[in-house]
């Protein structure tokens, strides 16, 4: 069992977040006006109970969407990763300082996006396999907080559901929607980031991560959440109606990260959206990859369940 395990990452200091305290920005492009002047985009909802929040979820879940791959193909992927000894299956902090020649290291990575129920439902699978993995937590969904128009209210009683998947030996990290929220509400990315950090880690959850989520907002602007990132190399300015939407002009450390997802040191990578018919192909992709390897493995809740009959 312990050749499927990461050792136990321990942090050495705390992360720095002095580049949020910056000065405030100058105009950006000339007729621009400077974004980011909204500062309450990131607020807390301590009112609304989270077994009322899912709920509401899973039923609109339920309305409008079906999951595209069968669960029992879930339950054979996390059995390949558990009874073979060819894997090191890690979260992502343990990820990037995992390395073995002899093996293939596995980053072990959920974008939440829009499903917790399924989220918690694959993390317990994972646990009784003694496999640990990073769920990242979209401040964007519904179910994260009530989205108003100029921001978020984050439920408060959701971390109660966050923890049970931290209980089970997962890490949180941050699914990252900022270029979405400083166009739809002009936040500074730095300052609502770092909000929502501070919350994170105050509230019990050491998280070190993020993820780039494929916002709708975003790309249909021709724009990409990894660009607000500099490590992605692709400084710019977005003319939001006159108003400019700045990226690329700092590092996900700057962010308070370790690591971004997307650049998280692996060599190749496999997902439930890389176009695969079935969930079993997702597998048979898995076993195609070779010792030495240092694998993403990308899954989304939302693409895992019975197959109903809406199929
Ligand atoms: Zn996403």
């Amino acid at each position: 069992m312990w050749s499927h395990l990461c050792s136990v990452a321990v942090l050495a200091g705390m992360l720095s977040l002095n580049a949020a305290e910056s000065e405030p920005a100058a105009a950006a492009a000339p007729g621009l006006k400077p974004g980011g002047q909204n500062h309450s985009g990131f607020s807390v909802d301590r009112t609304r109970k989270y077994e009322d929040v899912l709920r509401e979820n899973d039923e609109w879940i339920r309305k409008n969407y079906r999951h595209k791959y069968a669960w029992e193909d879930y339950i054979a992927l996390l059995d390949e990763l558990k009874n073979s000894d060819r894997y090191i299956v890690c979260p992502g902090r343990d990820f990037i300082k995992t390395f073995d020649p002899k093996k293939v290291v596995v980053y072990m990575r959920h974008d939440i996006d829009i499903d917790p129920s399924t989220a918690l439902r694959m993390a317990e699978e994972e646990h009784k396999r003694g496999l640990k993995a990073t769920y990242y937590i979209l401040p964007t969904a519904r179910y994260y907080g009530e989205q108003t128009p100029t921001g978020v209210r984050r439920y408060a009683d959701m971390d109660r559901f966050y923890r049970k998947i931290q209980a089970l030996g997962h890490d949180i990290g941050v699914h990252n929607d900022l270029l979405s929220m400083a166009i739809l509400w002009d936040i500074d990315p730095l300052e609502f980031q770092k909000q929502e950090l501070d919350y994170y880690h105050a509230n019990g959850f050491p998280v070190v991560g993020v993820v780039s989520h494929g916002s709708g907002v975003v790309l249909s602007r021709k724009l990409n959440n990894t660009w607000i990132f500099s490590e992605f190399g692709k400084k710019g300015v977005y003319d939001n109606r006159g108003v400019a939407v700045e990226y690329g002009k700092h590092s996900f450390k700057d962010f308070g990260f370790l690591y971004e997802g997307y650049r998280i040191g692996h060599n190749r990578g496999t997902s439930d959206i890389s176009g695969f018919k079935t969930g079993r192909e997702v597998v048979e992709r898995l076993k195609s990859f070779q010792h030495g390897d240092r694998v993403s493995l990308l899954t989304h809740p939302i693409h895992w369940g019975e197959q109903t009959d809406k199929r």
